[in-house]
């Protein structure tokens, strides 16, 4: 069986009455796809958004391949983060947006332009590499929102709702693109309201509303 690579302990988050995560316990194991079903309100977001550095003011723990997740910055750049609002410029076109984020990193331009030009075949962009995204349809723009998260190569990826806005054939592909990340052993977790998304893709689920985990499980 695969190692541990996140702990997530007792992590709760309060605004004001709400109870956005409670006491939220979760472990993941490398090249695991966990699919977090729930809700409007379940507490996704808050999730996500602790995990990948941009909210604070929670208690709990969070150990990711051994540490404190929030010990070490560097940790941070193993983590890929695809937000549930697009992130990148719209001015520039996805190989520009690729090498601009990947630049944030350190990767030799050399190697980035490599691993950029693989990422826009895998989320099948490579013949619209050099258009503006302003002229990307929603499912495009999704996948390019995804190529973006994994250009450092990230041991885990969060995606939060991936699939929102997109048409079935979009969300096929999304889908596809999410497992394959899986089998190449990076550990995921993706956020959705919608079951058969989940079933279609993840090695595990987990189902959260209002903050805490009711059930989980492989699929059967
Ligand atoms: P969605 O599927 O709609 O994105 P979610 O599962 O991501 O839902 P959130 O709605 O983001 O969960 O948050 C969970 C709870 O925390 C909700 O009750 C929400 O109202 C509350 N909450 C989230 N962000 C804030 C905020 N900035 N201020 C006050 N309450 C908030």
């Amino acid at each position: 069986m695969q190692s541990t690579i996140l702990e997530i302990k007792n992590l709760s988050k309060s605004y004001g009455e709400i109870m956005a995560l409670a006491n939220f316990s979760l472990t993941l194991r490398k090249g695991e796809v966990l699919g977090l079903l729930g809700p409007n309100g379940a507490g996704k977001t808050p999730l996500i958004s602790i995990l990948s550095g941009t909210l604070l003011g929670f208690t709990g723990t969070v150990v990711f391949k051994g540490q404190d997740l929030f010990s070490d910055r560097r940790l941070k750049n193993l983590i890929g983060i695809v937000p549930q609002e697009m992130a990148f410029y719209e001015d520039l076109n996805a190989m520009e947006n690729l090498m601009f984020w990947g630049g944030l990193y350190d990767i030799p331009e050399k190697e980035l332009k490599k691993r950029a030009l693989e990422l826009l075949a895998v989320v099948e962009l490579g013949g619209r590499s050099k258009e503006p995204i302003r002229k990307f349809s929603g499912g495009m723009k999704r996948r390019l929102n995804i190529a973006i998260g994994l250009i450092h190569q990230p041991e885990l990826l969060l995606l939060d709702e991936p699939t929102v806005g997109i048409d079935v054939q979009a969300k096929v592909n999304i889908l596809d693109i999410i497992r394959n990340v899986g089998q190449q052993g990076t550990a995921v977790i993706f956020t959705t309201h919608q079951l058969s998304e989940v079933e279609q893709t993840c090695s595990r689920i987990a189902i959260m509303d209002k903050g805490v985990i009711l059930a989980q499980g492989t699929l059967d």
